[in-house]
């Protein structure tokens, strides 16, 4: 499936190609993101970050894939920054930072996390012992850890 920042965006730290990846939050949202191909461990971006900062390098007010492929070469991710490479030669760069949305928890995991709030909120030495027991019934049930 192409993709418009497809071997545009290079890494930093390795020289690796960034590659696309659909991330489905569990409110259903969907998101794609960009990250190094390869194991360097570089920083991803997010693709509508990607296209408004591209946008803002350009001039325009929105992302235009064809501009994009008219005007620059290649953007550089490295340590929070876009480094934009023009066709005629002159770079810019932009700063980023992804708000890290984490790791989204089955209903499951919220109900525990609610019922553990619960218990140290009345910190009661009985709520404080089924807080642990919840806890370890929890860790023994590995698969309701799954990322969603
Ligand atoms: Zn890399």
């Amino acid at each position: 499936m192409f993709h418009e920042f497809t071997g545009f965006i290079k890494c930093g730290k390795c020289g690796e190609n960034y590659r696309s990846e659909q991330t489905t939050y569990a409110d259903g949202e969907k998101e794609r993101y960009w990250r190094c191909a390869g194991k360097c461990g570089n920083e991803s971006i997010k693709g509508s970050t990607m296209k408004k900062l591209t946008a803002s390098v350009l001039g325009l007010d929105f992302f235009d894939e064809g501009e994009m492929d008219e005007l620059l070469e290649k953007a550089v991710i490295q340590n929070g920054t876009v480094t934009f490479y023009f066709k005629d030669g002159h770079t810019e760069i932009r700063t980023y930072q992804e708000r890290k949305r984490g790791y989204h928890h089955s209903k499951a995991y919220r109900a525990y996390m609610r019922e553990l709030m619960q218990f140290a909120k009345n910190g009661d030495p009985e709520s404080k012992a089924k807080a642990m027991e919840l806890k370890k019934e929890w860790k023994r049930d590995d698969n309701r850890w799954q990322r969603q």
